[in-house]
Formats: structure tokens, sequence, C-alpha cells
């Protein structure tokens, strides 16, 4: 598959963490911008805290959380803030949103997939979310300093929501919905630092010493290990560890114990869905993809359309979700495969770690 590449990648050019930063805020600014107002919005009308106040105190607290997990990245925060205009805790609104908002859980998620093919594993997503940020979806190609290169799918304005790095790392993510939900790490900070790891047991070593805000599933892999943990505010389960075989995730937990802290999903929700058309074509070695390219299809299969692994929810609400991206990360080559929107019937662009 070729041409037609529907996703924009911003290379930032080495520097400290602080000069990385302002430089994405100086060419995605404008649109973190726009995102912020559009996020902030939707927190308004769908939080359960009804106080400004008390939003942006919340906000601010995760902020100092940043600074305190990691520096590096807290520098980069504050020079988008500075070459943008946004506050640092609107940033944090940018970058939280779907942990912070302290809502019930609306009708969003994301698909993942572990594939050991032939030609070398691959981990999989799609991208879902409120509609009205697919505009915002682009790739970010970072060559942070003291850590490896690495490439993110992102929003704008956000420090990235999933990506591969040049060791072959790569950290894939489901958002789930926990009754335990705290002040914490902003979960793209810690996706970010997971990413600076060698391998996907010392990414795995991270993930497990955080203090975590909410739930989410990470599907951490390299070329020859892969674990997939699910997480609450406070709890932490491997659920799978087996390289050979394939996995895949939706948007709610698997694992016994952790299903206790599932806030009931709307009816709404695809996440079921989504989970029994993987099984479908996952679960029999007779209609598995047998390569990226089946994958990718798979990726934008319309079975059940809007409810389908490529969803198309959003209708009249600008809170309801669709596909808005995906990604496939494959070590190996070193490169990902990305595309922003409808992923049905397209093609996507190929984007190497190392430039
Ligand atoms: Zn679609």
């Amino acid at each position: 598959m070729s041409g037609d590449e529907k996703i924009e990648l911003c290379d930032i050019d080495a520097g400290t963490p602080r000069e990385q930063g302002e430089q994405q805020g100086e060419r995605l600014g404008e649109q973190a911008c726009a995102l912020f107002g559009l996020r902030w919005r939707l927190l308004r009308l769908r939080s359960r805290i009804r106080d400004v106040d008390q939003l942006h105190a919340k906000a601010q607290a995760h902020v100092e959380v940043l600074r305190s997990f990691d520096g590096d990245l807290s520098d980069e925060l504050n020079g988008f803030a500075r070459a943008s205009g946004l506050e640092p805790w609107q940033l944090v609104i940018l970058n939280h949103y779907t942990d912070f908002r302290d809502i019930p859980p609306d009708d969003g998620g994301c698909s993942v997939v572990y594939a050991p093919l032939v030609g070398g594993n691959v981990s999989a997503q799609t991208w879902d979310m409120h509609g009205t940020a697919e505009p915002f979806v682009t790739l970010l190609r970072l060559k942070p300093r003291d850590a490896p290169p690495v490439v993110l799918f992102t929003l704008t304005g956000c420090l990235g929501m999933t990506g591969l790095n040049a060791f072959g790392v790569s950290v894939c993510i489901n958002n789930l919905t926990p009754n335990d939900a705290r002040v914490g790490i902003l979960w793209p900070a810690l996706v970010r630092r997971m990413l600076r790891e060698r391998t996907a047991e010392a990414a795995l070593e991270v993930l497990m010493r955080a203090q975590l805000s909410s739930g989410h599933n990470y599907l951490i892999a390299d070329r020859a290990r892969v674990f997939n943990v699910e997480t609450t505010g406070v709890e932490k389960r491997v659920t799978f560890r087996d390289a050979s075989a394939w996995y895949w995730h939706t948007n709610h937990y698997l694992d016994p114990e952790l299903r206790a802290f599932e806030v009931p999903a709307l009816s709404t929700s695809t996440t079921c869905d989504r989970f029994e058309t993987l099984t479908g074509k996952l679960a029999s070695s007779t209609t598995r993809p047998a390569d990226i390219d089946a994958l990718w299809t798979l990726l934008g299969s319309h079975d059940g359309l809007p409810r389908s692994l490529c969803s198309h929810l959003q209708g009249d609400d600008p809170a309801a979700s669709k596909t808005c991206g995906a990604i496939i990360c494959d070590p190996t080559r070193s490169h990902i495969l990305a595309r922003r929107g409808c992923i049905n019937g397209s093609s996507y662009r190929v984007v190497e770690v190392e430039a």
C-alpha cells in the first residue's frame, strides 16, 4: 500500500528537553490551543466536578507530580507551554483528558493487537476518541538527549499516546475505567518514560514502579518479548507474556480480580463488540492476518458498523467516539505505519524511527 499518506509528521531536532518542547510549541501551538478549547468545553460538560477552581487545582496537582516523576518530561511540557502560550495546567487537561474528566465512561476506546507474524512480531492499535479530536492526530519524531530516538502517534500538545523507539520497544494503550482514579503521573508522560528503555522488560519495570492515576491497558513489546499489563488507579496485573502467541485487548478488564474495579460501561460502549470481532478473526490460525497489510485491513474492518473495529459512533454528539487513526509498530524494521481518520480500505504512511 502506498500514496494518500494521511497523517502529518512533526520532526523535532535534537536539543535540551526544554528546547524540544519549545520547537513543538512553535509548530503545533496553534492547533494545541484549539484542541484545549474543545477538551475544556467537553470536560466542563461532562465532569462531575462543577467548580472551575477545583478543576484547575486538580490539573495543577498533576503538574507537580510530573516534575517529581521526570524532570526532562516536565521541562519539555513547560517548553511547549512557553512557546504556545498555553499554561502548564492547560496542557495537563490536553494530555490527561481521558483520565481527568472524572465522569462515567463514554463510548470511546481503542483496539490493541499483538501479532507474532512470520516476518517478526508487531503491535497494532486503533485510536478511538471524541471525533472532534481527529484533525489533531499527528506523528511526532523526537531525538531526546540521553534517550533513544522515538516516533510517537499523538495529539497536538500531548507528550505522546503510543509509539516505538530505536531499540525496538513499543507501547500501545487501551483506556480502562476503574473506580479508583486519583492524582498521579500523566499517562502520556509514563508512555514517554517507558519508551526511554532498551527492552520491553525494562519498560515493564518502569510501569510497575509508577504511581498511576487511572486505568489503562499497556501492551509493551520489543523484538523478542511482550507484556500486557492491566492497571487501575492502584492495581497492576500482567495478563499476557507469551511472545509466540496472538493477543488482543479492547476497553474492559480481562483479569478476574480487576473486573471488580470496573465502572460499568454505558450501553453505547463498543468494547465487547470489538473484542468479539477480534476473537472471531484472531482465535483461529485459519482466519488470522498473514502479514502486516492484512493486519492493517483488519484494523479498518467495518464489520458491524458503526460498532466496528474502525468505529463510527460520532453522530451529532461531539463527545461521542470514533476511530481517529491507527498505528502498527514494527520493531524488526524499526518503523511505524500510521494514518489519521477512518482506516477502512485505506493506505498508511511509513515513518522510520531514525530519519
Ligand atoms: Zn472507518
